[in-house]
């Protein structure tokens, strides 16, 4: 989280200016309320630029519910087969969650080359009657983030967009549904923003759980059920913070471009010492993966890390490495620091 935002909602945290109550108090139908569920609404509508023909949801349950739930209301009987893009860890477990609900199929799958690439629009094959063809714009775990101008095929391009939202313009009308989790870039968990274009509203059937058809959040506001209204809150802050202090998303962009660069300058100089994980064409902004020669060297580097406070720079679990984590609060300094560390390193041990 930016320190301004965290600054501001501690400021605020006994009472809410106008509100009489902390927001942790206030009721969702308050009026207060109201304001800062729409304001957050319209900053992101303004950050991203979304045309009126799209709704903008506030829902709870992370990405991973977004995986069965965009699956549950776009699918349709009879339609062709929804097609995933699988360029990752992320993608590969939004797949099998689509398989319980209708026809779905992988049309492209970065497995063999170990998530290190991801393909150009001309190499895959997309349908133009799939119910949606589905892509992660940033492989979290891997590291490897798609161009913003990707474009398969005709079909509504649906996209996990978890891990770079709001780090970079993003052209919505190419897309038919975006989703993301707030807890990378947007806010705290708890809230998940959905962005779905209007008309595929109506593919959603009466059969489905009240809280997992989109209609209901489309037509009550976000507010069907209760909002996670702290989330939310803290969203609005963060998006006060990107059009005021930042600039704006293509403002960001540029910032996490710098700071990006820094780390993989780093990864280069040294190529005895830093293998990048993702090939140069896809390498993430928010994400940058990197081995060492060695486990004993990876223990040692991040212990080494950690003593300097550069903290959580272990890999996934699932692929081990190193992974150095810089969304948009991370400030260049941060960045600087890393990379170095990395040069001190690179020396010591090369
Ligand atoms: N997709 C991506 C790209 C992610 O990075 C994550 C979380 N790290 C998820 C999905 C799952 O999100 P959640 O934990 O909110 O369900």
């Amino acid at each position: 989280m930016p320190l301004e935002v965290l600054q501001k909602a501690q400021a605020d945290m006994l009472c809410l200016p106008g509100a009489g109550a902390s927001i942790l108090e206030i009721s969702h139908r308050s009026d207060a309320y109201i304001e800062i569920q729409s304001t957050a609404r319209q900053r992101l509508i303004r950050l991203l630029g979304i045309g009126d023909d799209y709704e903008v949801l506030f829902l709870q349950g992370g990405s991973r519910l977004q995986f069965s739930m965009l699956a549950m209301n776009l699918m349709q009987p009879g339609a062709a087969a929804a097609q995933y893009v699988v360029t990752g860890s992320w993608g590969k477990q939004a797949f099998p969650e689509a398989v319980r609900h209708g026809a779905a199929e992988i049309i492209w799958d970065g497995k063999s080359h170990n998530y290190s690439r991801l393909p150009d629009s001309g190499e895959v094959q997309a349908n133009s009657q799939a119910a949606y063809v589905h892509v992660t714009s940033n492989e979290t775990i891997q590291g490897g983030q798609f161009p913003t101008d990707l474009q398969f095929g005709d079909a509504p391009l649906v996209c996990d967009s978890s891990s770079d939202f709001l780090s970079r313009p993003v052209p919505v009308d190419r897309y038919g549904l975006i989703y993301a989790c707030a807890q990378k870039n947007a806010g705290p968990a708890g809230v998940t923003v959905v962005i779905i274009r209007r008309d595929l509203l109506q593919r959603s059937t009466d059969d489905l759980p009240g809280y997992l058809d989109y209609r209901n959040h489309s037509e009550g506001d976000s507010m069907w059920n209760t909002p996670p209204t702290f989330a939310v809150y803290m969203l609005g802050l963060v998006a006060e913070w990107l059009e005021e202090t930042v600039g704006g998303l293509a403002a960001m962009h540029e910032h996490n471009h710098r700071k990006a660069g820094l780390v993989y300058d780093a990864v280069d100089r040294h190529p005895n010492m830093f293998q990048g994980h993702a090939d140069r064409a896809c390498r993430s902004l928010m994400n940058v993966t990197f081995r060492l020669p060695s486990p004993e060297l990876e223990k040692q580097f991040l212990a080494g890390a950690a003593e300097r406070g550069l903290d959580s720079l272990k890999g996934h679990r699932s692929v081990g490495g190193i992974r150095a984590s810089i969304y948009n609060a991370m400030p260049v300094e941060g960045a600087e620091a890393l990379a170095d560390y990395m040069e001190q390193f690179a020396q010591q041990h090369g």
